[in-house]
């Protein structure tokens, strides 16, 4: 046995954890079923995002791609609009790439094997341990950073989680805390626990099913676990963006690469201006796309915050002296065609510019 678990009884712990479970589990619509297509839609959509965002976009998203078959079948635009608004959509576009293959290769049939699941695209240790446990009942740890926090709290661990190759000496923990009756249940009690009580900040614990075997609690550390070294301070780069309007009214909008950063996505034509300063933002958009601008005017700012970068992005609007368009980047479509193309969320908050 790890020397981390030689004070902890894991039957009682299982025990206490489980009927908690049983009783308090919130009533989630991925927990209908152990459907593996759904479980694996769910755990995609729930990185980096609230459980109460991503209920209205699960629904809709299940509604619109019912099966693996329907995903993999979809054009890439339609997958990237069901999915504008949550954010981190190289995540939509690797759920897709991985729902390819599993038609590709495996019949449409998610596979139970850990190895050919950790394969598909998207499918990190964490998915994986979350879709082998909570779909095929199977005794592998799901360790994200809320189960990071719940773990070392209980058993008093004090490595850094902010450091990559801590998350496997919690996988070794975690793995031999499962109960083989139903892992399934663990490790969404686990999930649970850490989002209703072993909270970030002033955890329940006067409330805690597992009080009484919390090491912790029990040394009254509780507030200096998890160990997490500050990161770096998001690096915040300046653009303007400009909603330039057509001589007939229609909006000029630009397709994001393929690759990258929101990648495939539209957005309103975006001028670097750390260097060049805001006098310039016409001349760069004649050189960049040969676009001629009048009646620029400064309308609004809003900031977007990435996971290791800010973007600070002053808002314009602009005509055009030609209608004619030159740059294959670009695009001049109706109010109405707008609202059909995936934007990212910063550029859906600047719609309300142009559209009443
Ligand atoms: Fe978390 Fe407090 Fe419960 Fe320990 S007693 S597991 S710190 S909520």
């Amino acid at each position: 046995m790890l020397r981390t678990l030689q004070y902890i009884d894991i039957i009682t712990f299982q025990r206490d954890l489980l009927e908690w479970y049983d009783q308090n589990k919130r009533d989630l619509p991925w927990r209908d079923n152990q459907d593996p297509y759904r479980i694996w839609v769910s755990e995609i959509m729930l990185q980096q995002t609230q459980v109460d965002t991503v209920i209205p976009y699960y629904g809709r998203f299940m509604a619109q791609f019912p099966t693996v078959f329907d995903l993999a079948a979809a054009e890439e635009q339609t997958v990237l609009k069901a999915w504008e608004g949550l954010g981190y959509y190289s995540r939509a576009r690797n759920l897709q790439a991985a729902a390819k293959e599993v038609v590709a290769s495996y019949a449409g049939v998610i596979p139970a094997d850990p190895k050919a699941l950790g394969s598909l695209k998207g499918i990190g240790p964490y998915t994986k341990g979350a879709i082998l446990s909570i779909a095929f009942n199977m005794p592998e740890p799901a360790v994200d950073g809320n189960v990071m926090r719940v773990t070392s709290r209980i058993l008093k661990i004090d490595d850094d989680i902010g450091v990559p190759a801590v998350r496997k000496k919690f996988e070794a923990v975690v793995r031999e805390l499962i109960p083989e009756s139903d892992p399934s249940s663990f490790n969404q009690a686990l999930m649970e626990l850490g989002a209703l009580v072993c909270t970030p900040k002033n955890p329940l614990c006067t409330l805690c099913p597992v009080q009484a075997h919390c090491r912790a609690y029990e040394a009254n550390v509780v507030s200096t676990l998890p160990v997490k070294s500050k990161k770096k301070p998001k690096k915040k780069i300046p653009y303007a963006v400009v909603l330039i309007q057509t001589a007939s009214g229609n909006h000029v909008i630009e397709q994001r690469p393929d690759a990258g950063l929101l990648a495939n996505l539209w957005q309103f034509p975006m001028v670097p201006v750390g260097e060049v300063g805001n006098d310039h933002i016409a001349s760069w958009l004649y050189q960049e796309y040969g676009l001629a601008l009048e009646h620029l005017k400064h309308v609004g700012a809003l900031k977007h915050v990435f996971t290791h970068m800010i973007w600070e992005l002053t808002v314009y609007t602009a005509d055009l002296t030609d209608e004619t368009i030159y740059d294959k980047r670009l695009k001049a479509v109706t109010s109405e065609a707008l609202q059909t193309y995936p934007f990212p969320v910063s550029h859906q908050k600047m719609m309300h510019y142009i559209i009443e």
